[in-house]
Order: C-alpha cells, then structure tokens, then sequence
C-alpha cells in the first residue's frame, strides 16, 4: 500500500552526520542526544543507527529506561537528572548516568550516601540561567557531592552554550571562559558543545560534545543550512495532492476566508494538516515541492489539509507526491519561511505520520 502522509528517515544520513560530528571533534566523546523521540525521528530506530556513538543523552527517565528495555547497553545520560527517590532508585538499577543541577538533587543524594557505581555530571550554569549551579557556587557544591559517592563513583562537569547558533555571538566565548575557570583547578572530564558549539567553537571541544541537531543533518546556525555543512537530512516529509479545483479570481479559500485568490487560480489540496504537525502558523507563501518545483501555501492550515497555489507548477496532477521538506527542500528554509527554527518542526511531526526507515534514497 501506498502512504499517503509520511516521513522517511534515512539512517545512512544518520551515519554520515555522525562521522562529520567525529571530524569536527576527533578527540572528544560523542554524546549522541536523541531526547525527544530522537527529535520526532523515532527513538529506537535512531538509537540502533547510532549505536557507535560514545554515549546517548535523553532528557527525560522513561526516554532512558525505553532504550534498556530495548537493550541498549551503552552510556546513556539524563540530561535533566532525577527529580524523587524513585526515579533515582530506577537510574541506579539501570545504570543511567545523571546531570546534576540543583541543590535538592543533592539533598536527596545525601540521604542515600555513600552511592557506588554511579555517573553524575555535575552541571555549571555559566550565563544560559536555566538548568545548573551558579559558578559562585561551585567550589562548595563540588565537594559536597563528591561526598555522596563511594570511592568508584565518578563525577564529570558540564555546561550548555545559550548563543552558539549565531558564532558571532561573544556569549559563547565567555561561557566558555567562566567554565574553564570554574573547573580548572579539578582534573574532571568535561563536556560543553551542543551542535553549534561543535560546529564553530574548537574552545567548546572538551572530553564530551553532545550534538544534536545536526545528526539529523540539521543546520544549527543560523546563516547556514545542513548542506552547506557537508550534513545529510534525516527526516523528509511527505504527502499527497488529494484533489485539483480552479478557482475564479476573488474567491476565499479555507477556513476563515482568510485568503482571496488575486486572479483565477489551480488550486492543490495536500493531504497533510496540523493534526500531522505541519504548524497551522506556517504562513501564506511557505513552500512545499511539486515535481521539482516550490508552489508555495495558501489560506489556513486545515487539521488533515492544507492548500497550494499551483499556477508555478501547470504539470501537477491529482495523486503526485508532494515534499514538505528533505533533501530537495531544505527544513532550514522552511523553517525560516514559517518564522520558526527546525527543531519545533521535526518535533512536532504527530504521532499519526508513519516513519518510514530508508537506507540512502532508493
Ligand atoms: C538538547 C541538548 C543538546 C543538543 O543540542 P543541539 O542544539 O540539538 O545540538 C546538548 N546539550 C543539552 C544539555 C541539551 O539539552
């Protein structure tokens, strides 16, 4: 059976992000960081393709304890730690390393001291002020959770990088300023680069990086697409035109009538809609490729359709195959028409959109 509305997810162009994350940090460990479903990817799927990386990171415990149940053996870290003794209980039993970020966390430690056989990544809020200790901080926190472990317990230090999309952005040599200077008189591993970082700060390559995005041949800066990066995409999305209709000029068109042709138009109808996750904020204009060329949307995003404006592309038929974004039509692009970043798209693809696993383009 044909699909109608589906993603394909390309492993070999898992694999060959993977490697150029290796070219750019030849000397660190890789963190592959597959939270959220593997960014809409598919959690299990993406893990088994990634399977040489030096560690996962997922944000959430039942992320983790998915991937042991599906026997994962490697290093898996959680990147917002536990938040109750039982989660920690669950993290101990199944091996899974934990981000340290604030002090009740290690109140609760301090009840369980001395832990063997633990991993914690003890995490230095060094400007982002979200998760972690402040650096003023730290030469007291440090001691005090070294103190809950046994003699083979380890602790490594992080931090995460606010700004590194844009590498003009000084922020991120100062970030990474403080944390060396947080950290410098302990010999611990560290871990600072996300994607950007990796990309673009050879500063932020310490023992770890933990790229995301860009695994899934994803651009992390803002000035440049995957492409440009040597990076394959992961993800395509696609669909189907569902129906043809011409439309007089100074009709309305969708819900809301929110739309009005300008002169008489063929009007596509696409079988894909916010029910898929295709943002019902993507506006007017935004692109979608019909046999190699850009129509762009018309009128409001429906929950199962949306509409194009074919008068670019007088070929098209009722059934032809329709790319909402891939390796013809970069995410970058698309994102940046709907005033969005890639991550929320790829994210938000739904539950109801088969994933397709491909091997390169067939
Ligand atoms: C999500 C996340 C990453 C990966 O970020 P990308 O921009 O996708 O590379 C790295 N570190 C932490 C702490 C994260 O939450």
């Amino acid at each position: 059976m044909k699909l109608v509305t589906y993603a394909t997810i390309d492993l070999s162009a898992l694999q060959h992000n993977l490697a150029v994350a290796r070219l750019f940090a030849p000397d660190s460990g890789i963190i592959a960081v597959i939270k959220a479903n593997a960014y809409g990817h598919g959690l299990l799927s993406v893990a088994k393709a990634l399977s040489s990386a030096d560690a996962f990171a997922v944000a959430r415990i039942d992320e983790a304890l998915v991937l042991r149940k599906s026997g994962f053996q490697q290093r898996i870290i959680l990147l917002e730690g536990f938040s109750n003794a039982m989660a920690l209980d669950a993290c101990r039993t199944h091996n899974i390393e934990l981000v340290i970020h604030c002090i009740e966390q290690i109140h609760l430690l301090e009840k369980y001291k001395p832990l063997s056989n633990i991993v914690l990544w003890l995490k230095i809020d060094t400007g982002m002020n979200r998760l972690g200790f402040d650096t003023k901080d730290f030469s007291i926190i440090y001691p005090r959770l070294k103190a809950c472990l046994a003699r083979n317990g380890e602790i490594n230090f992080m931090t995460h990088l606010a700004n590194a999309d844009d590498p003009e952005d000084v922020k991120t040599l100062e970030q990474i300023f403080i944390f060396q200077e947080t950290v410098s008189p302990y010999g611990n591993a560290c871990s600072i680069a996300n994607s950007a970082g990796l990309l673009t700060r050879k500063e932020s390559l310490k023992d770890w990086v933990r790229p995301g995005l860009m695994l899934y041949g994803i651009s992390p800066l803002i000035d440049k697409t995957g492409a440009q990066l040597d990076l394959k995409p992961v993800m395509g999305l696609y669909s189907q035109l569902i129906a043809i209709k011409t439309v007089e000029a100074g009709e309305s068109v969708g819900y809301g009538g929110s739309w009005i042709t300008p002169k008489p138009i063929r009007l596509g109808v696409v079988a894909i809609g916010y029910g898929d996750g295709y943002p019902r904020q993507a506006s007017v204009g935004t692109p979608v490729l019909i046999k190699g060329q850009k129509v762009p949307i018309v009128g409001r995003i429906s929950m199962d359709m949306l509409t194009v404006d074919l008068s670019l592309q007088p070929q098209a038929e009722v059934y032809d195959e329709v790319m909402l974004w891939g390796d013809l039509l970069p995410i970058e692009k698309v994102a940046t028409a709907m005033n969005t970043i890639p991550y929320t798209l790829v994210c938000g693809v739904t539950a109801r959109v088969p994933r397709y696993v491909i091997r390169g383009k067939s």
